[in-house]
């Protein structure tokens, strides 16, 4: 069914429900299996049932609302805890993807060559048939080591602990290595947990945000732009370091254009001038850091005018932020970002936000990042299991996700001791994810086996042996939620609204497939995804039937240390580590440095990227409200930099990069927001999967561009602003100008002061793993810090 409304009419549609009551009993509509209740819309009576929104991994809550088993919209649901009503565009638009025929409908079988896209329909007992063949074989012959699957999201639950107990070990996701993983780590190593999913901003009570390079409002996580938003209506100051003008810097009291990779310098700059002006809360880092002589006589170097010339900021600016945030301090939120991979020293940026965090007393502190609250949730109907015999080993020391992509990717590509022959992708599109694209085909093509599960037949489709289609999320239940980052934590069910539109399963009817025909039927003893959220809701004394009904459980929060408190951190020491030792004991700077980047090569413009508002990486690109509202990516460029090329807004170009790589063409968005040595190009765009009819070959690849990454020491997350292009006019490459040619000095030289870090002796990655603790926090914390 191709249901196709205007933009108007569906911002129409959303208007004009009410609720008929909260008293009105729940009215089960056998034979449907599905929770809503009943509603006045437009006249007539409808069912609305709150449920958990997909279009992001924001997870707002939401109410589809159906009649006669068709699905007429979504809205937020006023009473979930997150969205409070509230949804984005992209949320908005879900209805669309429900009616999208382009989704995928049957599983499918290849039947051309890896990449063609040919395929035939099947039914799901011989589409299982096979992947539960390709993986028995695999096993047979190499080894759980030679399968490695790429999850992305909550929904990958039972298929990752489906792997786990198959053996696998070797799994990497997009929303670590290419997101949050360093943020998180930074984060861990320095307080013994991570700023949480969503972010613990305190949002209500803070008088000044920090934020580096973080795009709130074009990264639309809908409760958080909200709260973002009010804070500033309140008079929270606003200061953006970003070498583009964002919608936050559009806010912003302060906007510092810094020259891109240089964040480290600022932050350490900051932390030398607090501790140098006693202007940071001496209390609070007596009593819970550790390290803090280390850090001052480390940070010594970082002065305002040294700061100032590596930036290309001033060093009053510099100078000014101090002041700021220490006579804010504790209300100051130092906003730890989410999509943390840039220039491969990334763990060592996020500990800078930390360090910051933690001397102007922040932590646990009102109006700064407020503390995680535990609620309990039963066990999911899975056995747990066993550690992996012999996993391959890790070769970056606090990965506490998975693997790096690229490792798994090398394993795939060469004859290894230790190959990978399978994958398994589960909602990723690993073509516009990981860099160096040519490399991931190339291992696609050569793999023994690949199968995958979505809901659209994405660019990565094409290389699958199998297909197999998952419901979408208005369709299924999913694992519950467990939100711990939140003053009031809370449970959150996904559930059906509408019955599936076309012959597709839900996770654990799929993973519950695979594993009876694996010989694991037993480990899985719960029949259906109902039967399964039952038994687990019954371990807290709840029924599915009666957490379907408002779709979440509130549990009680504490977000503050109270006066006198003496927290132990999950931190070696117990303390704050402003030293860490689990750093210098891997041979990593214990205390964050300065490094300085290479030099953007002459001629050419280093290439950013980020997030649209509406569109959530390229899942949303086949959506025809949202395209229509952004149909492509234009390239920013600066006024300057686009007079000298003699470029014209709107003007179509192509881009390319060192290596020739060539995209678009897309249209320049000229601008003085912009320096002079960057543009800028919105990520997801340039999808060449022929049967996504609307996305096909719109825009223009951010990804095709990524011919090369900087590794982070500590993670192995991939930063990917290594890279540079020129544009394409006409089919003639046009060179970019250097600063003199516009008018801009050049920056004097910088030498950089490095001084030598201190540095215990090192232990071997397994080593750290077997005792570190970072490696036990990550299945506690796996519920909550999904996707990106
Ligand atoms: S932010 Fe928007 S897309 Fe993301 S979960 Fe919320 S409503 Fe859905």
């Amino acid at each position: 069914m191709n249901v196709s409304l205007s933009r108007r009419r569906f911002l129409e549609a959303t208007a004009g429900l009410s609720v008929l009551g909260a008293a009105t009993p729940l009215k089960a509509r056998d034979p449907s299996r599905l929770a809503g209740q009943p509603v006045r819309y437009q006249g007539e009576t409808a069912y609305a049932t709150p449920t958990i929104c997909e279009m992001c991994f924001w997870r707002c809550g939401i109410l589809g609302k159906t009649r006669e088993g068709k699905l007429l919209n979504v809205t937020g649901n006023p009473d979930h805890p997150l969205s409070r009503g509230r949804i984005c565009a992209r949320g908005l638009s879900g209805v669309q993807l429900y009616y999208d025929p382009d989704r995928l409908k049957k599983p499918l079988i290849r039947i051309g060559e890896r990449g063609e896209g040919r395929w035939r329909t099947a039914d799901w007992e011989e589409a299982l048939d096979r992947v539960a063949a390709g993986i028995q074989q695999c096993l047979k012959k190499y080894g759980p080591n030679s399968i490695a699957h790429f999850p992305h999201g909550s929904s990958a639950r039972y298929f990752k602990e489906l792997m786990k107990l198959l053996g696998v070990s070797r799994y990497s996701s997009a929303s670590f290595g290419q997101c949050r993983g360093p943020r998180d780590t930074g984060y861990k190593l320095t307080f013994g947990t991570g700023p949480g999913s969503p972010e613990r901003t305190d949002f209500d009570e803070t008088r000044v945000i920090l934020l580096t390079g973080s795009h709130i409002g074009e990264n639309v996580h809908t409760s958080h732009v909200r709260d973002f938003s009010n804070a500033l209506s309140r008079g929270a100051k606003l200061i953006v370091l970003d070498p583009r003008y964002s919608v936050a810097a559009s806010k912003a009291d302060f906007w510092f254009p810094i020259r891109p990779g240089t964040d480290m310098a600022f932050l350490l700059s900051l932390i030398n001038l607090l501790i140098r002006e006693g202007n940071y809360d001496h209390q609070f880092v007596e009593q819970h850091c550790t390290g803090f002589e280390e850090l001052k006589h480390a940070v010594a170097y970082a002065t305002p005018k040294w700061a100032a010339s590596v930036t290309e900021l001033k060093a009053e600016q510099i100078l000014q932020t101090a002041k700021i945030l220490g006579d804010a301090r504790p209300r100051v939120v130092i906003h730890p970002g989410r999509f943390s991979a840039w220039h491969g020293n990334d763990t060592q940026r996020s500990r800078a936000h930390a360090i910051l965090t933690a001397l102007l007393g922040c932590w646990g502190r009102e109006g700064g990042i407020f503390l995680s609250s535990p609620i309990s949730l039963g066990k999911l109907c899975m056995d747990k299991p066993g550690k992996p015999v012999n996993p391959p080993p890790r070769h970056h020391p606090f990965i506490h996700e998975g693997y790096p992509f690229q490792e798994i990717l090398k394993a795939s590509i060469n004859k290894t001791e230790d190959p990978v022959k399978l994958w398994f992708l589960y909602g990723t599109n690993v073509l516009h994810s990981m860099p160096v694209p040519e490399q991931t085909i190339k291992a696609l093509k050569q793999l023994d086996f690949v199968f995958m599960t979505d809901i659209q037949p994405s660019e990565p489709a094409l290389y699958a042996d199998v297909i197999l289609p998952e419901s979408i999320y208005l369709e299924r239940y999913d694992a519950p939620f467990k939100v711990t980052s939140a003053k009031q934590p809370f449970i959150a069910l996904r559930q059906p609204v509408v019955e599936p539109l076309y012959d597709t399963r839900d996770p654990y009817w799929i993973t519950r497939q695979l594993a009876v025909r694996l010989g694991l039927e037993s480990r899985m003893p719960c029949q259906t995804m109902e039967e399964a959220l039952d038994r687990q809701f019954s371990e807290i004394g709840s029924t599915l039937a009666e957490v379907s009904r408002t779709g979440f459980i509130n549990g009680h929060g504490k977000p503050y240390y109270s006066s006198g408190a003496k927290p132990r951190f999950r931190t070696p020491s117990g303390k704050i580590e402003l030293y860490s030792h689990q750093l210098a004991q891997a041979g990593l700077d214990p205390i964050p440095r300065y490094e300085e980047l290479e030099e953007v090569p002459r001629k050419t413009l280093r290439l950013l990227s980020g997030r649209s508002p509406y569109h959530s990486f390229t899942r949303t690109m086949n959506n025809m409200w949202l395209t229509e509202i952004m149909p492509v990516n234009p390239i920013w460029i600066n006024n300057k930099v686009a007079d000298f090329m003699g470029l014209k807004n709107g003007q179509l170009v192509e881009l390319e990069n060192r290596f020739g790589k060539r995209v678009g063409p897309v249209p320049v968005l000229v601008t003085p927001g912009i320096r002079h040595d960057v543009v800028f190009l919105a990520h997801g765009w340039g999808q060449v999967a022929p049967d996504l009819s609307i996305a096909h070959k719109q825009g223009a690849s951010h990804n095709n561009l990524i011919s090369c990454f900087k590794e982070d020491p500590a993670t192995g997350a991939t930063g990917l602003r290594c890279n540079y292009v020129r544009l394409v006019v006409d089919n003639q490459v046009v060179s970019a100008p250097t600063p003199e040619e516009i008018g801009i000095e050049p920056r004097a030289e910088v030498r950089p002061i490095s001084p030598e870090a201190p540095v215990l002796l090192p232990v071997t990655p397994q080593e750290l793993e077997s005792s570190g603790l970072l490696m036990e926090m990550e299945e506690e914390e796996e519920l909550e810090e999904e996707g990106c």
